[in-house]
């Protein structure tokens, strides 16, 4: 660890030269306390049997894996394509697997009281959720813009109890919030957990909330062995720090399964796509890929879906990338409302927008030659199987998609 400088990192949490913990040295005591704790409990029969029955019983797992039939119609009957039913978590979507892990970690640790930063405010919903669960103080800074577009979840952290802070810096969206709880964690560190909601920020975060998102690829593993007797062709996932894609991938990244991880390309106002359009860079802590000018200041995000606005994402996504491993690619804001749109007359679901994205990208490849999609074109291969993470339901995104759906 390099003391003389305010930024520092031990070297440590890194995806090939991702990652890191880019952070003022204030901090550094409390990432190490977080890492020896989330050590400790990751071995502890007990801690993994608590969670596993909070999971369980409190968020409903494991998920269902649901086989869209009429989608598949609508797609061309190129593919049988399965849901994993993110949306039907309590509070809504994948969140609330990373948050019930992280608040019996900060009840480890001793802390009294909880930052988080929300963008869609899914992760805000899940944080107040899993504090007023063990009742700890919730502190939950918020976008203006995000706190407008999404106020039934600023309605609902309040009844939960939560304090929502708004945020005015900036482009008053995700990235001002985080750097606002990050400011209120470095001032209040000792009696105070700070929440990521991704697998974005330094070391140990990104891994650890990796690890409780894993679950999402554990379950969709088992269920697609039972259901088809075989591992899907593919999985498709939307990225925004990139914790459901990570945490659906973790199950499949050893095998040969095609993964895509879709970004939101936005629209002419910019877009969110920090892996397909950005450059290496840090940003709350950790080095990776970062909409960023030929200077480094960061490029504000857009998006339609909010829990995708945020210019950089998680270290191990651009190691992915970098490697090959991944493909990632991007639709736009009008192919994510359209998919919106389709799902929720094809099938009775209204996804999440962000989820969208993943759906949008699903039908592209399935409608376009298999130079997009090699595994389409494998010797002897009958149908292909793909496996779409749906990660949110899109009760949340109403007013945003207005009325006009004829
Ligand atoms: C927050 C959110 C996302 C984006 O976050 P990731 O960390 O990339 O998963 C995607 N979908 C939904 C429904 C969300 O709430």
């Amino acid at each position: 660890m390099n003391t003389n400088s305010i930024f520092s990192t031990d070297g440590t949490g890194r995806f090939g030269p991702y990652g890191g913990q880019f952070v003022p040295e204030t901090l550094m005591p409390c990432l190490q306390e977080l890492e020896r704790t989330w050590d400790a409990a990751r071995q502890d029969p007990a801690f993994k049997t608590e969670l596993a029955s909070l999971l369980a019983d409190y968020s409903g797992r494991p998920t269902p894996l649901y086989r869209a039939q009429r989608l598949e119609k609508h797609c061309g009957d190129a593919a049988r394509i399965y849901l994993k039913r993110e949306d039907l978590n309590h509070t809504g979507a994948h969140k609330i697997n990373n948050c019930l892990g992280q608040i019996l970690l900060a009840k480890r640790m001793g802390k009294s009281r909880i930052v988080a930063e929300t963008g869609a405010g899914q992760h805000g919903v899940a944080t107040a959720t899993v504090c007023a669960l063990v009742g700890l103080e919730c502190t939950v800074y918020m976008g203006e813009v995000d706190m407008k577009r999404q106020a039934p979840n600023v309605r609902r952290m309040h009844l939960m109890g939560a304090a929502v802070i708004p945020v005015t810096s900036g482009a008053r969206t995700l990235k001002d919030a985080s750097s606002e709880a990050i400011r209120d964690w470095v001032t209040h560190v000792a009696t105070t957990h700070y929440i990521i909601g991704s697998v974005v920020g330094p070391h140990p975060y990104p891994a650890m909330v990796r690890d409780f998102q894993a679950v999402i690829g554990t379950e969709a593993r088992q269920q697609i062995l039972a259901k088809e007797d075989r591992l899907p062709d593919a999985v498709i996932a939307c990225v925004g720090g990139g914790s459901n894609a990570i945490g659906i991938f973790s199950g499949f990244v050893a095998d040969e399964v095609a993964l895509y991880g879709v970004e939101a390309g936005g629209s002419q106002a910019g877009s969110s796509a920090a892996l397909s359009l950005g450059e290496p860079g840090v940003l709350h802590g950790s080095f990776s890929y970062l909409l960023q000018t030929q200077d480094g200041q960061v490029i504000p995000a857009h998006s339609v879906a909010a829990g995708l606005d945020y210019p950089g994402v998680g270290p191990e996504h651009s190691h992915l990338k970098d490697t090959g491993r991944v493909c990632y690619d991007s639709v736009n804001d009008d192919e994510a409302l359209t998919a919106f749109a389709d799902l929720s007359r094809l099938e009775g679901i209204i996804p999440a927008l962000e989820s969208s994205h993943a759906l949008a990208y699903c039908r592209r490849i399935l409608s376009q030659p298999t130079a997009v999609a090699p595994w389409r074109k494998k010797p002897g291969m009958k149908k292909p199987l793909v496996i779409v993470n749906l990660s949110g339901r899109g009760d949340k995104d109403m007013a945003q998609t207005g009325e006009d759906d004829s």
